[in-house]
């Protein structure tokens, strides 16, 4: 089927933008475009509450901007328009003033000249009088308000962060009292409420008293809009208990009781029967650098059928993997059951997860509800879907990929088996195998969780493949599995090295695993394959250090083509060339069941031995290319997406009847309409 959609939208500064496409949509009943659509209100109505969240300035420097933006009346080509324009469009895309990621203060690219003249012809701005010079300085002057969330270890952090949690007169040690305190007379010390999540903590004649963000607090009007939203939700809810979850929500927007949210979070994690599902409210705590107060977000989902249909049928057959697997029988399940994943359609993003998205969801973030009722764990299949297509094109496959046969293949399967990759690790691997009796679940320390992640990415490397997969019709034909063969080794030997420091070694357990994965293939491409036991490394040493493998060597031309994968260098440039993928299976075959051993047996040396050989020291030379080539690429950091647009249909009597979906809004069309259409709050919230 052509693929005509436009995944890919404008670049500016270290931003791509992306749009993701809502597949499914057309085929849900109309109820649930209706619910879909009350709940992605809903979750755009609290937008303005993330701008103030991330700063007190930010809702007037945002209508400063964009009336400007809006009505500048000079040279809308000249030089200084478009650097005014980058900097507002990179507002818009932080949610305020800061950098959505590092929260360093955005630095203007005109100069404070540029707004004076353009408010001259212009007049007032409404709400704004007598705010300029504030304003001014807020976003020109370097030493103002530097910084978003401030971690610097022996720093006042709550002085020095710019975010809007606290008073700016309250400090860390005032904070931390204030909350100790709270924690200390608590009902339930087993059950405690998320102390401090929705209010911003103030001083009041010298008193410090918490703001609570409720209907009838501070952020009442954008949470009353809220509200109304959720309402008109309810009533197009799927089931009785999805009802019952909407109105737990709207009775705490109503009352900000903390043991409400926590009644709340109980319902939904357990609401599982509907397709549709939302999150929408004070999430994630990221931005406070006490880890208390919880940014606003919204969020509208419904269940990708076919994707989770894929996670069933492994799920169905996990019994058939754990028994055909290569490991030793001492070590296998004799009962087993697959995990099924939720895989999830995004159908609209707010407040803190737009424009830039987390592609999973994990919640509820309290500890004692997640081992009490467990959690909701989901990936968002579309998103990653737009994160896929906007890499193909992008040049990086192109310069990495050996040779043309090799990326055709890419091309034509890497998605669909990344995504098996993933459901084979999630669904099985990390559940396949077991301990021997009396073994230390933690025997492996601290290389537990490579070995874990190795023994899991294993399972899967080995499975995608098995014909069975073809039998399920997982996978089109006995070919795809080539393409993750080669992006895993290609990844885990060069390319994943581009998001490391120069001079650094792999710290995180995932590189880890796949450096280890991919450096032992390569070590053992060569020798010949026994059937039985494997040679642990010969020059290994359990303190690693630069001697263990400091260099990959580049493969001479007749080891090149003898051995199953190799490096080799083609016009100064280092490439992966794998010659013979069915033995490479077998070498998978081996290390999984030496993995799964270690883990069993518990045997911390081999897993040290196995780690610091493999995993953790980074060939120099081979870093530096890799980091020069991608450089070169001037491929943008970081990703955002543009929502879809959702258009009500109306009968005559003015009732919604059905929705529209669109694509294809311009940025700033959509910001522009998202200010005008959901200015919920005052530009000062003091
Ligand atoms: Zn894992």
């Amino acid at each position: 089927m052509p693929d005509s959609f436009c995944y890919t939208d404008e670049r500016f500064a270290d931003i791509q933008l992306l749009r993701y496409r809502v597949a499914g949509f057309e085929a849900l009943t109309t109820r649930q475009r209706l619910l879909i659509y009350f709940l992605s209100e809903a979750a755009l109505a609290g937008r303005d509450i993330l701008w103030d969240q991330n700063g007190r300035y930010n809702l007037r420097i945002r209508r400063l901007l964009e009336t400007i933006y809006i009505n500048y009346k000079g040279d809308r080509e000249s030089d200084e328009f478009k650097a005014f324009t980058t900097y507002l469009k990179r507002v818009w895309f932080s949610n305020g003033i800061h950098h959505h990621y590092s929260t360093e203060k955005l630095q203007p690219g005109f100069s404070p000249d540029f707004i004076s003249k353009a408010l001259k012809e212009i007049g007032e701005i409404d709400g704004l009088e007598g705010h300029y010079e504030e304003l001014f300085n807020v976003i020109f002057n370097p030493t103002v308000m530097p910084k978003r969330v401030n971690q610097t270890e022996g720093e006042d952090l709550l002085l020095t962060s710019a975010s809007n949690y606290y008073g700016p007169d309250v400090s860390q040690a005032e904070a931390e009292a204030f909350y100790d305190a709270q924690k200390a007379c608590a009902q339930d010390p087993a059950r405690p409420i998320m102390y401090g999540m929705n209010s911003r903590l103030v001083k009041v004649d010298g008193q410090l008293r918490e703001r609570v963000w409720q209907s009838k607090g501070l952020y009442g009007p954008a949470i009353d809009r809220i509200i109304s939203c959720l309402k008109e939700a309810k009533t197009v809810a799927e089931n009785e208990q999805q009802a019952q979850v909407i109105e737990k929500l709207i009775e705490f927007y109503r009352t900000g009781d903390l043991k409400t949210f926590d009644e709340y979070t109980i319902l939904w994690v357990n609401e599982t029967a509907g397709d549709v599902d939302f999150t929408n409210g004070f999430t994630e705590t990221y931005g406070d650098p006490l880890g208390l107060k919880a940014s606003w977000e919204g969020f509208a989902n419904f269940k990708d059928k076919a994707a989770t249909a894929r996670t069933e049928t492994l799920a169905a057959n996990a019994q058939w993997f754990e028994d055909n697997s290569p490991v030793d029988p001492r070590f296998k399940k004799t009962s087993t059951r697959g995990v099924t994943a939720k895989v999830i359609v995004a159908a609209m993003l707010g407040g803190d997860l737009y424009p830039s998205s987390a592609i999973g969801i994990n919640l509820p973030n309290s500890n004692w509800v997640r081992a009490e009722h467990g959690s909701k764990s989901v990936t968002i299949g579309n998103l990653t879907e737009a994160y896929n297509k906007a890499a193909h094109g992008n040049g990086f496959l192109e310069e990495f990929v050996v040779d043309d046969n090799t990326l055709k293949l890419i091309n034509s399967y890497g998605d669909a088996c990344d995504d098996l990759h993933t459901d084979l690790h999630e669904c099985l691997g990390h559940g396949s195998g077991r301990l021997l009796d009396g073994v230390d679940p933690d025997a492996l320390k601290a290389y537990g969780s490579c070995i874990e992640e190795a023994r899991a990415d294993l399972f899967a490397l080995y499975y995608i493949a098995d014909p069975k997969l073809v039998e399920l019709g997982l996978v089109p034909d006995a070919e795809a599995y080539k393409s993750q063969y080669y992006t895993y080794i290609m990844n885990g030997l060069m390319t994943q090295l581009v998001r490391i420091e120069p001079g650094a070694i792999i710290e995180e357990a995932h590189m880890r695993n796949r450096a280890l994965i991919a450096r032992w293939l390569l070590d053992h491409a060569q020798r010949p394959v026994s059937g039985h036991a494997i040679a642990h490394p010969v020059q290994g040493s359990v303190d690693g250090g630069p001697s263990a493998v400091a260099s990959l060597a580049v493969a001479s031309a007749d080891v090149a083509s003898s051995s199953a994968v190799a490096l080799i260098r083609r016009n100064g440039k280092t490439y992966v060339q794998i010659n013979d993928y069915a033995r490479l299976r077998h070498l998978i075959g081996q290390l999984l069941a030496e993995v799964q051993r270690i883990k069993s047996e518990g045997d911390y040396e081999a897993a040290a031995r196995l780690v610091e050989t493999y995993g953790v020291t980074i060939d120099a030379k081979l870093h530096a290319e890799v980091l020069e080539r991608y450089k070169a690429l001037n491929l943008a950091p970081y990703k955002g997406f543009i929502n879809p647009i959702l258009t009500p249909i109306y009968d005559d009597a003015g009732n919604i009847t059905d929705v529209n979906i669109a694509y294809g809004e311009a940025f700033d069309k959509q910001m522009l309409r998202y200010s005008h259409d959901y200015a919920t709050l005052p530009l000062t919230n003091d």
